[in-house]
């Protein structure tokens, strides 16, 4: 069935509506789990709607639950809310109003659109054939909050068929759509290693176990990981982003402390590069006459997209935007907790185009500088509506 002829006009036309939540939200930024005033927000905007409302859903999250007037398939659309610990950097008039705090990755704006979206299906109620439920969720950045909600029954009651969502990308310009079948982004988990030596005075070392020497023979044994044990056609990252000891420069410290990320794009590397870190570590340490203690934490799975979903997705973006606005994705390093569902659902997660034509580079993601042209909300919002409503109608 061919989508309504005027799904782009209708996101136009609550385009200055979006950009007003946007800018609201993006005043008020909250870290995750601690999405009150935007869930409130989002609440009270669903509710005006007429659509059935759940809070405190896995923490803050806000279900909403949009029931067409012909029966029919479920789909979920998905929105993040949370902010940075960023100190925003922008002179906007609709910059950050609390000190340390931004939405420097664009999640004001998926709320604003997901919202805009509820608006254009609720306003086509009548001809909807199933149910929309709508997804805001707490902490994406790092707090799984995809997770709680799963926990906590967002995928039940009605069952969820398949879902969408979509992501800034700084990268892109304004008017470009990307979405990539199979894996997209990377598996992302995280490790510390502390290092047991001995300490004691700089001029003695021979009566001390160094952690430090102890802990660069680890950094640099980690990179070896990706370099001589993971197939080299295949994607893995290990970065090690802190290394923290001692205090001065004549003392030989007790500990050293590694912190670092693994990144991989499927389970049997993920597995492999887990247990190789441990050993590393602890093999090298002894062999030092040290000791290594290794906490792993495994984070957010890859993040797969059902190839017919994509499909999908890309048929419904060419007839509202033409198949000009439709570009491949390169696989993605980042991670996104948006895989937790499309590891139980079917679905797809697609990456909407932000950037000024006019800016030279880049206002890339996670900086004080970040931001996006406005002009991309009402196309984020067409982009979604339009996929829900090519996948009830088939
Ligand atoms: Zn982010
Ligand atoms: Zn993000």
């Amino acid at each position: 069935m061919p989508l309504p002829s005027d799904l782009r006009e209708a996101a136009e036309e609550i385009g200055p509506g979006v950009v007003a939540d946007r800018r609201d939200i993006h005043q008020h930024p909250e870290l995750g789990y601690e999405e009150k005033r935007t869930a409130a927000l989002v609440a009270a905007r669903l509710r005006d709607l007429g659509l059935s409302v759940r809070t405190n859903v896995g923490g803050t999250g806000v279900v909403g639950v949009l029931r067409g007037g012909k029966p029919g398939k479920t789909v979920l659309l998905r929105a993040d809310m949370d902010a940075l610990p960023i100190q925003e950097e922008n002179q906007a008039s609709y910059a950050s109003q609390h000190p340390g705090v931004m939405h420097a990755c664009g999640h004001d704006a998926h709320t604003a659109m997901l919202l805009g979206v509820a608006r254009v299906l609720a306003d086509r109620r009548a001809q909807l054939a199933g149910t929309v439920k709508f997804m805001f969720q707490p902490a994406e950045e790092g707090g799984a909050g995809a997770q709680r909600m799963i926990d906590d029954g967002v995928l039940d009651d009605p069952p969820v068929d398949a879902a969408f969502g979509l992501h800034v990308d700084a990268e892109r310009y304004v008017g470009q759509v990307s979405v990539r079948p199979g894996p997209s982004n990377a598996s992302s988990d995280r490790f510390t290693i502390v290092v047991q030596g001995r300490g004691g005075h700089a001029a003695r070392p021979h009566r001390s176990v160094d952690p430090i020497v102890v802990g660069a023979q680890i950094v640099t044994a980690l990179q070896t990981l990706v370099s001589r044990e993971v197939s080299p056609i295949e994607p893995a990252v290990v970065t090690v982003g802190s290394m923290t000891a001692g205090t001065t420069f004549n003392v030989i410290p007790d500990t050293a402390t590694i912190k670092g990320t693994v990144r991989a794009y499927n389970e049997d590397i993920r597995a492999l590069v887990q247990e190789r870190v441990g050993e590393l570590a602890r093999g090298i340490a002894a062999a030092m006459r040290a000791s290594a203690e290794v906490d792993y934490r495994v984070g957010y799975p890859v993040l797969t997209n059902d190839p017919e979903k994509v499909e999908l997705v890309r048929s419904a973006l060419s007839e509202v935007f033409g198949i000009e606005a439709v570009v491949d994705r390169d696989p993605s390093m980042g991670a996104e907790d948006f895989s937790f569902v499309l590891q139980r659902v079917p679905g797809a997660f697609m990456y909407v185009g932000v950037r000024n034509p006019a800016w030279k580079v880049p206002r890339p993601v996670h900086t004080a500088t970040f931001d996006l042209d406005e002009d991309a909300l009402p196309i984020g919002v067409a982009a979604l509506a339009a996929t829900a409503l090519k996948f009830l109608s088939e």
